[in-house]
C-alpha cells in the first residue's frame, strides 16, 4: 500500500513504547477517571489510526492496555463493591484484544515507514557523499586546466621572445649591410647610379621592418601548428569553447549548491503548513485555507480554497512541553469565549459557575475545536461538576472528536486554575496532553463577553506528576508552584485563537 511520507518514519517501535509508558498514575486518583480515560485512549487511538497519523496511534494503544492491564486491575476501588465501575472494567477488558489487534495492525505499517523513512535516508546519505565527490573531482579538473593554461602561457611567452629575438638579429643585420654599403657611396654623389642603389637599400630597410611587424602580427598561427593542445586566443568569453574543442564535450557544468533534497526524494520532515485551514461541520472535513498566517503565498490562497488537504502539507508542532515533547498545535474560534458566555450569562448572573467541553477534530496534523459541548452539570459559586458523563461521551464517539480540553466561568473570582481545576485538568492531559483548560471570568463590573480569560495546562514536569501524586481533594492547597501556565501562542503555547473558524454549540442539559 501507498505509505505517505510523513514524521511517523523517524521513531522507532522501541521509542513509541517507551512514550507509551511515560505517564503518571496513581492508584490515590479515583478509578472511574481511570476508566474514562481508558476509554478516551482507545477512541482517540483509533481516530489518530482512521487519520494515519501511525505512531500517535500505536502509543495510546499500548497506553491503553498497560493502564488496563497494569494499572486499573490493580486499583483499590476495583472490586464488586463498586459494581458501576466494576462493569465498566469487564466492558474495557473485552474489547482489550481488539486494542491488541489494532495496535498490531499500526505496529505492522508503521515497521513499514520506519523501513522506507531509513532507506530514504541512506539513499539521500550515498546521493550527498556522490555529489560531494564530484564536486571535489571537478574542482581538481579546474586546478589541472589552469596550469595547463599557464604553463601554455609561459610557452608561448618564450616563443614570442625567441621570435622577437630572431627580427632583431635580422633588422641589425639589414641595419649593418645598409651602413657598409652607405660607406661605399662617394660623399656628396647625386649620380642616378647613386641614387638608385640607395632607393633600393632603403626598400630593403623598409621590407624588413615590415616583415617584422607582420611577424609580431601573426605568430600565433605558427605557434598553434607547433602547439596545438595549446588554446589559440585568450578570449575569455570564447574559453569553455576552446576548450571543448580540445578535450571534447563541454564540463559538466556544478549542480546549484542547495539544502533541499533532491525532487525524486520526498522531503524526509513534515512541510510547514503556512495557511490555517478552516474545518467545515457540515461537509465533517477542512476545506482549505481560511487565512494566511505566518508566510503569504499570493496567489495560492483561491487556488487552494476548495482542495484537499494533502499529506505532504502538515501543520507544524509550535511548541513543546517541559519534557521536550512536541504538542501538536491546537486552534481555537476567537469567538468560542464570547458565545460561551452568553450560554453561562444566566448561570453567571446567579453567581453560578459554567463548564463547557472543548470537542475537535484532527487536521494536517493539527487539532481544530470543533464543537463547543454543554454537557449535563451541577454548579456551585466556585465549582462545576458533569454528571451523566455517559451521554456525553456517546455524542462525542458518535461524531469522533477528540476531547481537546474544558472552558468554564469564574463569575466571582479572577481568572486562575484552582487546585480542584489542576486535578480535573489532569485528567483531561492524561487522555491528551494538548488538552486545555479555559477559564473565563466575566466580571459583574464588565458587561457579558468581557473580563478576564486565559488558556492553560499543566506543566509537565512539574505540573502533572505533583497533581497524581496529590491525594487530597476539595480546595487545598499545593506547595509546589509553577504547575501550570499559559499555553497561548503568544506565550509560546500551542494554543492559536483564529477568527472565523467554524464550530457549533451543542447542550445536552
Ligand atoms: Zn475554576
Ligand atoms: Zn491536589
Amino acid at each position: 500500500m501507498p505509505v505517505p511520507m510523513d514524521s511517523d518514519g523517524t521513531y522507532s517501535i522501541k521509542q513509541l513504547v517507551e512514550e507509551a509508558h511515560e505517564y503518571e498514575y496513581s492508584p490515590t486518583v479515583p478509578l472511574k477517571i481511570y476508566l474514562t480515560t481508558a476509554n478516551r485512549l482507545k477512541a482517540n487511538a483509533n481516530l489518530f489510526k482512521e487519520q494515519d497519523h501511525y505512531a500517535d496511534a500505536y502509543k495510546l494503544y499500548i497506553r491503553f492496555l498497560d493502564l488496563l492491564t497494569n494499572k486499573i486491575a490493580t486499583h483499590p476501588q476495583l472490586s464488586k463493591k463498586h459494581p458501576v465501575e466494576y462493569k465498566r472494567y469487564l466492558m474495557l477488558v473485552k474489547q482489550a484484544s481488539d486494542v491488541f489487534q489494532s495496535a498490531e495492525d499500526v505496529k505492522v505499517i508503521l515497521s513499514e515507514k520506519i523501513d522506507r523513512y531509513q532507506r530514504l535516508t541512506k539513499k539521500l546519505a550515498d546521493q550527498r557523499a556522490k555529489e560531494a565527490h564530484e564536486k571535489l573531482m571537478r574542482a581538481a579538473d579546474e586546478l589541472k586546466k589552469k596550469r595547463q593554461e599557464e604553463e601554455a602561457k609561459e610557452e608561448q611567452k618564450r616563443v614570442e621572445e625567441n621570435a622577437n629575438h630572431r627580427s632583431l638579429s635580422d633588422n641589425e643585420s639589414v641595419i649593418s649591410d645598409i651602413s657598409v654599403q652607405a660607406t661605399e657611396l662617394p660623399i656628396g654623389s647625386d649620380s642616378a647610379e647613386s641614387s638608385s642603389k640607395f632607393q633600393g637599400l632603403r626598400r630593403k630597410f623598409s621590407d624588413s621592418l615590415f616583415n617584422h611587424n607582420a611577424a609580431h602580427s601573426t605568430p600565433h598561427l605558427e605557434v598553434v601548428e607547433s602547439y596545438p593542445t595549446i588554446p589559440k586566443f585568450h578570449v575569455p568569453a570564447q574559453k569553455h569553447n576552446l576548450v571543448s574543442e580540445i578535450e571534447g564535450p563541454p564540463p559538466v557544468p556544478p549542480p546549484k549548491i542547495s539544502s533541499e533534497p533532491p525532487s525524486n526524494i520526498p522531503p524526509l520532515t513534515p512541510m510547514r503548513q503556512s495557511i490555517v485551514p478552516a474545518y467545515s461541520s457540515s461537509s465533517g472535513k477542512i476545506l482549505g485555507p481560511s487565512s494566511v498566517t505566518e508566510h503569504s503565498h499570493a496567489g495560492s490562497t483561491s487556488q487552494r480554497q476548495h482542495s484537499p488537504p494533502t499529506t505532504s502539507i502538515q501543520h507544524k508542532p509550535i511548541a513543546v512541553n517541559e519534557a521536550g515533547k512536541t504538542l501538536k498545535k491546537t486552534f481555537i474560534p476567537l469567538e468560542l469565549k464570547s458565545q460561551f458566555l452568553e450560554i453561562a450569562s444566566s448561570n453567571t448572573k446567579r453567581k453560578l459557575e459554567t463548564c463547557g467541553i472543548l470537542c475537535g477534530k484532527l487536521s494536517l496534523n493539527a487539532f481544530f475545536v470543533t464543537t463547543l459541548l454543554i454537557p449535563k452539570q451541577e454548579s456551585t459559586e466556585n465549582t462545576c461538576q458533569t454528571v451523566d458523563e455517559e451521554l456525553m461521551f456517546d455524542y462525542i464517539d458518535k461524531n469522533d472528536l477528540f476531547v481537546l480540553g474544558w472552558i468554564h466561568t469564574h463569575p466571582t473570582q479572577s481568572c486562575f486554575l484552582s487546585s480542584v481545576d489542576l486535578h480535573t485538568q489532569n485528567a483531561y492531559q492524561l487522555m491528551l496532553p494538548e488538552a486545555v483548560a479555559i477559564v473565563c471570568a466575566p466580571s459583574i463590573r464588565h458587561d457579558v463577553g468581557s473580563g478576564d480569560f486565559g488558556v492553560f495546562r499543566l506543566t509537565d514536569p512539574p505540573g502533572v506528576g505533583v497533581i497524581t501524586k496529590c491525594q487530597r481533594s476539595g480546595f487545598h492547597p499545593h506547595n509546589e508552584g509553577n504547575l501550570y501556565k499559559s499555553c497561548e501562542r503568544r506565550n509560546k503555547g500551542h494554543v492559536v485563537f483564529e477568527s472565523g473558524l467554524p464550530f457549533i454549540k451543542h447542550d445536552l442539559r
